[in-house]
């Protein structure tokens, strides 16, 4: 068995091999980390600084750190970013990027711009494990969780880019955390990493800029409430539970009752809140008068929007988009009982960076999702893995 000393040493060791990566750490990770190595405590705002706004990774270019100091943390300590593997540029000017997190894994972030907006959709999971049946990224499986660090570098990353951009220079006015993943299942890296993003010596995003999309993990909403108040976005896209629970299983442990009511507790002291209700619109599923009749009487006393989301169909989905007649009906129907609606227009579609298309290269961990995964025809403009044998086992 090992003795404390064994232990110190080993944990001595590690620390020599594996220096701490500073880009995930929130104000007061950094803090702490300056107390233990016995620095004074106001170095974490400099290195916030340096590393988000300033965007340097090189701890020498810190000038305002003391030699010692940049020589000691160039020994025990990086600033370390995923690399990015591909981009994609859409006619509509959205980007996609294909960022790799690990040997065999890749997570995908979009930039959407428009005319008063740039909107970054990032992702919180490597795949994602609820299985909504609309949603591309649920046929890859689940890997892992990110890290706050591969989370917080995607906004690092695609600010760098565009403004590195010398064509077509744009700026992120808002973040949203609707890519691959259910952020509150990973709820200490995704709080963590929003820290950063709203920390005004960091990247000092308002409150309502940001965005955390969920598929309704009730305890973990309010969870939220109590530890970091973003703008909350809720994947509804079903009017009642016997419908939901075929569409978004989730819905089986915390049905819409329970889910409505944590959203009403989300918002209900902040008169200007709203929480935003995604819909994906599915021809002949969801998207008759009579459900958008019961979203209405649902929705009725909440302060709520709706999003409508005509449906992006990927390979072998089973699903169709409705005409846009169809579409239309059922937004006046909302709209005629006063729920604020809009259709969200499709971005990105001609290279799958649309709502519910995100996909990555996501080495799942199940046995079954792998196989079907590495049988999966090609999709035109995406890269297929083709997975060993070996790599197949569970
Ligand atoms: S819609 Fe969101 S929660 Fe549902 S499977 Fe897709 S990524 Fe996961």
């Amino acid at each position: 068995m090992d003795t404390p000393e064994d232990t110190i040493q080993t944990t001595a060791v590690r620390a020599e091999r594996e220096p701490v990566n500073l880009l995930g750490l929130t104000l007061t990770g950094l803090e702490e980390y300056f107390r233990v190595i016995g620095e004074r405590p106001f170095r974490a705002v400099q290195l916030l600084k340096w590393i988000h706004q300033q965007r340097i990774t090189d701890f020498s270019a810190m000038t305002n750190l003391s030699r010692e100091l940049r020589a000691r943390l160039a020994a025990e300590a990086v600033v370390r970013l995923p690399e990015i593997v591909s981009t994609q540029k859409s006619t509509d000017g959205t980007i996609k990027w294909l960022v790799r997190v690990a040997a065999d894994n890749c997570i995908e972030m979009v930039f959407i711009p428009d005319a008063r907006r740039g909107t970054l959709c990032i992702s919180s999971q490597v795949g994602c494990a609820l299985n909504c049946t609309f949603c591309f990224t649920a046929r890859q499986g689940f890997n892992r969780n990110l890290s706050s660090a591969e989370i917080i570098a995607q906004v690092w990353l695609a600010r760098t880019l565009l403004e590195n951009d010398s064509a077509d220079r744009r700026v992120i006015t808002n973040v949203v955390l609707m890519g691959m993943g259910e952020p509150l299942l990973n709820f200490e890296n995704v709080v963590d990493a929003l820290e950063l993003m709203l920390e005004d010596n960091a990247h000092g995003f308002a409150r309502r800029r940001v965005t955390l999309s969920t598929a309704g993990v009730v305890p973990k909403i309010d969870a939220l409430r109590q530890r970091c108040r973003v703008s909350l976005a809720v994947s509804l896209h079903a009017p009642n539970d016997r419908l939901r629970d075929q569409l978004v299983p989730l819905n089986k442990r915390y049905p819409i009752r329970e889910l409505l009511a944590a959203c009403r507790r989300y918002v209900e002291d902040d008169a200007r809140a709203k929480v935003t209700f995604e819909y994906v619109l599915l021809a002949g599923v969801n998207d008759s008068r009579q459900h958008a009749r019961e979203l209405a009487a649902l929705l009725a006393d909440l302060p709520a929007k709706v999003n409508l989301i005509p449906f992006n169909p990927f390979p072998n989905s089973g699903y169709q988009c409705p005409p846009a007649p169809v579409i239309d009906d059922f937004r006046e129907v909302l709209m005629a009982r006063r729920i604020m609606t809009i259709t969200r227009k499709t971005r990105g579609g001609d290279i799958d960076a649309a709502c519910g298309q995100l996909a990555g290269e996501v080495q799942a961990r199940s046995r079954r999702v792998r196989l079907r995964n590495a049988n999966r025809l090609a999709t035109p403009g995406r890269t297929t893995v083709t997975l060993p044998p070996e790599q197949l086992q569970s």
